[in-house]
């Protein structure tokens, strides 16, 4: 399966909003909101919506304020949802769909309830799933190895350094002894004292940090390309290490190639939608308008699938 979202413009207008400055959603009565507006606050502690991040918008739109105000890719600002489709690799067939706020917390956490929705519902569960970068992070990574599926999805990686000094990609990793070993055969060891917070000890799920011995380093052949500014050298190994690793392997095979190309088949559903059935704009509001739109337009995708799978028995010619 793969997964990809994409933005479709709501059908609001910055002329019509407000600032984050001045927004006070507790300011609105609920009784005389229209319908877009009572789906806003009944979709405030969702995770696709108001939850997805405590960051608030820039501006928030009167008619609609569900939508998102967004600036992404490089192009002019304006309100939009984000449309969410995951899609069988083979037939291109669009098994789910979701509408979220367009940010990124809320598209990610879109893959886990449509994967969960498809199993519920079809009893299909995927081998692998393809995505972008975007899905990359960690704690996804590791929820998809957590239900034995292989993530072909390039890893959000911050451990890399600009500054020509090694990277950890440089030092192993030996899990049995949980350490890590330097290019030089030294050891790096988590500190050995005891934390009052349970997410920094050895055992704790929070971010690890490994470090070598001062005198190894200090005495160290290579510290000038290791660590130049520090005494010793310290490692970070975040919680989900283990999926990043293993998603990190599978993006050295040539399985992952072939992913990567059959990625494209749900960036051409979207563009499909945009330019051949039109969905550029929104014509209802609200979460549940987005939706609504969103799955009847998938619908009719997957009906053009379905008529060219199994094409319209032939008519018997006449004698
Ligand atoms: S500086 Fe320390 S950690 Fe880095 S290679 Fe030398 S001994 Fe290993």
């Amino acid at each position: 399966m793969a997964v990809d979202a994409s933005l479709i413009e709501a059908d609001a207008n910055k002329q019509n909003s407000t600032s984050k400055e001045d927004w006070d959603a507790s300011a609105i009565e609920p009784a005389d909101a229209p319908r877009a507006v009572r789906e806003y606050l009944d979709t405030l502690d969702e995770a696709a919506f108001g939850a997805a991040s405590e960051v608030e918008p820039k501006f928030t739109s009167h008619s609609d304020p569900a939508s998102q105000w967004t600036a992404a890719r490089k192009g002019p600002a304006f309100f939009s949802y984000s449309d969410n489709y995951l899609i069988d690799t083979d037939h291109s067939v669009i098994l789910d769909v979701e509408a979220t706020r367009s940010i990124r917390q809320a598209e990610v956490g879109s893959t886990k309830t449509m994967l969960t929705r498809v199993k519920d519902r079809f009893h299909l569960h995927p081998e692998r799933l393809i995505a972008d970068t975007a899905y990359g992070s960690g704690p996804m990574l590791g929820w998809l190895v957590e239900r034995e599926i292989a993530p072909h999805i390039p890893v959000i990686d911050k451990a890399g350094r600009n500054d020509g000094t090694w990277s950890r990609a440089e030092f192993e990793w030996d899990a049995e002894n949980d350490q890590y070993i330097c290019p030089e055969g030294h050891e790096l060891k988590q500190f050995r004292r005891n934390y009052s917070d349970p997410n920094r000890g050895p055992t704790g799920k929070g971010t690890a940090r490994y470090r070598a011995l001062k005198e190894a380093c200090q005495a160290c052949p290579s510290k000038a390309q290791c660590c130049p500014n520090a005494d010793t050298r310290k490692i970070t190994r975040e919680e989900h290490e283990d999926a990043r690793q293993l998603a990190r392997d599978i993006a050295k095979t040539q399985q992952y190639a072939i992913s990567m190309r059959l990625r494209k088949k749900v960036e051409m559903l979207f563009a499909h939608l945009k330019r051949i059935l039109g969905l550029n704009r929104l014509r209802l509001r609200g979460p549940c308008g987005a939706n609504d739109e969103f799955l009847l337009a998938a619908t009719a995708q997957n009906l053009r699938k379905l008529a060219k799978i199994f094409p319209a028995p032939q008519r018997p010619q006449k004698a």
